[in-house]
């Protein structure tokens, strides 16, 4: 069987359908994800994502105070 013609099965046999954002395997259009294991790595990513940002935000932070200190301290001399 070559890839062509696995192709032309899944359009005769699905229609119009959809792609998996974690693999990009064909799938049905009513379905978010392939498999199981693409819905866990698509939230497990996210999960990351967010942690990175709450960090960076938390950094962000730090630094501003800190600098405010400085401002400070160097104004009131
Ligand atoms: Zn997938």
């Amino acid at each position: 069987m070559s890839q062509a013609s696995w192709k032309d099965q899944i359009k005769k046999k699905w229609g119009p359908h959809s792609h998996c954002p974690i693999c990009g395997k064909a799938m049905p259009t009513d379905k978010q994800f392939c498999s199981q294991t693409c819905r866990d790595n698509y939230h497990n990513i996210n999960k990351k994502k967010k942690k990175k940002g709450k960090v960076q935000m938390i950094f962000m932070f730090g630094m501003m105070a800190v600098l405010f200190v400085f401002m400070f301290v160097f104004g009131g001399i």
